[in-house]
């Protein structure tokens, strides 16, 4: 499948050395949000070389969340990042699994599309990686692609080799590549090596790819002479190595980069001179630093405690809501596997999340009891509104009121698997994914804090409510919000106390800016100040 060149389309590709997690997606998305403070259209791109299709099976304690995009495409955290920093909505094609390649391409021998020749790595999977990254890049005037992992892995060379052949294919002009690497600090000798890093570049060049900048993370302010050791063993110019230390936040990170010779080097591969308009990070980091005379705990009762990338989304979603409201937010993890109503009250407001599994249910379900009856301020997140369901219809007297996912036999099924899909359960073909529709109440507290009659939010979810129990439901405290447009689905409920009591069957945190928190989070903060 011979692709046609790309004429004056731009491809930035960012590749790590010594380690991975040293933040090459948050390096990659500030690259992106500097070009777009220079007014290009960019768009972004993870390729991960995982044989996994999609990131829907990972375990999130080990990968952290599972991050949903608007035509449900189940990807990595880093298509957060890049969404939180660049404020786009991607879907599937910014999301590039070696298992999801790797499977079209022996559909496709199947098929007998390659005409009765050898299919291979080189050149049918790197020919395969080259047209997904082509695709992705499709309408912008940069596209940047991210690729996981170190260089050097075993499982990730056909990325390294399709990237290096991508320059062939439109023009080594055309492409950037950067590497991001790690340089440690030895406590005993209080030096920075760059050996580690001297040996990434080399790795690299190894592969054919000679970068044409490097970032250099530390967790302290280095001195110079490590640029310029670098430089000399890599033989990249020594302005375009570039120090980047901890940040105090990663939204500082495009303002770093924007100071650096990253810029140049940004400026002389577009042709365009022009300085970025940084206003925008400005504020966010300014907002964020700021000192708050305010401050609330909001507790997030969670099942996986020792991960923050678990809950990523949340976080942010929480933070740029305290930023928005000039508000700190605490957040406070409660075990829900050990929570009890001392742990409830302590807190200005409780948050359930999203969740499979039945573990840590029993304490979310008594989160969502106590926020009803003490008129806490609760956001429900899909499995935190299924456990308010649960609560309600107990607090009715349903004493086996539960979800089907967690009770397969209850008569009190008031959350459950619909008729025409059942059985599907484990295939994967009943998750609603994706963006949904919800038409919400006239007057009700969810309509009023979207400032709206109808939305839209992405999905991540196989059970519902069974609206067979409405009235249990609306005895023991809460009222049905928010439904698809049909009306078979509930997508919100609140309580009819007054409370801030809202759950929904959706993600919202996906939506969350920085300089844009969601109102369902920004209701949260603000109810929870009171
Ligand atoms: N386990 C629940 C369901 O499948 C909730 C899922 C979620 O919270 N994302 O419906």
């Amino acid at each position: 499948m011979a692709s046609p060149v790309v004429k004056n389309q731009k491809y930035i590709f960012v590749t790590g050395g010594v380690l991975s997690g040293v933040g090459k997606g948050i390096s990659a998305a500030s690259i992106g949000a500097v070009l777009q403070a220079k007014g290009f259209n960019v768009s972004i791109q993870k390729c991960d070389p995982y044989l996994n299709v999609d990131a829907g099976l990972l375990n999130p304690a080990e990968h952290g969340e599972c991050f949903v995009t608007i035509d449900g495409a189940e990807t990595d955290l880093d298509l957060g990042h890049y969404e939180r920093f660049l404020d786009l909505e991607l879907t599937q094609k910014n999301a590039t699994l070696s298992g999801r390649l790797l499977q079209q391409v022996i559909a496709d021998e199947r098929a007998g599309k390659f005409g009765g020749k050898t299919v291979q790595l080189v050149p049918h999977l790197t020919n395969a990686i080259q047209d997904a990254i082509q695709l992705a890049a499709d309408g912008s005037d940069v596209h940047i692609v991210e690729i996981g992992g170190t260089v050097g892995d075993y499982e990730g060379l056909s990325f390294v080799e399709a990237i290096r052949e991508f320059a062939g294919r439109v023009g080594r002009e055309n492409c950037l590549y950067v590497h991001v690497v790690y340089v440690p600090f030895i406590g005993t000798s209080k030096e920075f090596k760059t050996k580690p890093a001297q040996n990434a570049l080399g790795d690299l060049r190894g592969f054919g790819i000679v970068p044409d900048a490097v970032i250099v993370r530390t967790d302290s302010p280095a001195p110079e002479n490590v640029a310029r050791k670098i430089s000399m063993f890599s033989g990249v110019r020594e302005d375009a190595v570039v120090m980047l230390p901890n940040a105090s936040t990663v939204f500082e990170v495009p303002l770093s980069i924007a100071a650096s010779g990253i810029n140049e080097v940004l400026s002389r591969f577009t042709g365009n001179e022009k300085k970025p308009n940084l206003n925008k990070w400005k504020k966010i980091v300014a907002a964020q630093i700021k000192k708050h005379n305010r401050k609330v705990s909001v507790g997030l009762v969670a099942k996986y405690m020792d991960n923050e990338d678990t809950y990523l989304s949340v976080l942010e979603a929480l933070k740029a809501a305290g930023w928005a409201e000039d508000v700190g937010v605490d957040i406070v993890w409660i075990n829900a596997e050990t929570a009890t109503d001392k742990d409830f009250k302590k807190v200005d407001a409780l948050l359930v999340p999203g969740g499979f599994g039945g573990r840590g249910v029993p304490g979310k379900i008594a989160a969502a009891t106590y926020a009803l009856k003490y008129k806490k301020p609760y956001l429900g997140i899909c499995l935190g509104l299924q456990v308010a369901v649960i609560a309600a219809a107990r607090r009715a007297g349903l004493k086996d009121a539960n979800s089907t996912e967690f009770d397969p036999d209850t008569e009190h099924n008031v959350v459950y698997i619909m008729d025409g899909q059942q059985g599907k359960e484990s295939t994967g073909g009943t998750l609603r994914l994706g963006n949904y529709d919800a038409k919400l109440a006239p007057g009700s507290l969810v309509a009023k804090t979207y400032g709206k009659k109808s939305i839209v939010e992405r999905h991540r979810h196989r059970y519902e409510v069974n609206q067979a129990f409405k009235e249990a439901i609306e005895k023991g405290g809460l009222v049905i919000s928010g439904t698809s447009p049909d009306g078979q689905l509930v997508e919100f409920i609140e309580s009819n106390n007054g409370s801030y009591f809202v759950a929904t069957q959706a993600h919202p945190e996906f939506k969350s800016r920085p300089n844009h928190p969601h109102p369902l989070f920004a209701g949260l903060i603000h109810a929870a100040l009171e």
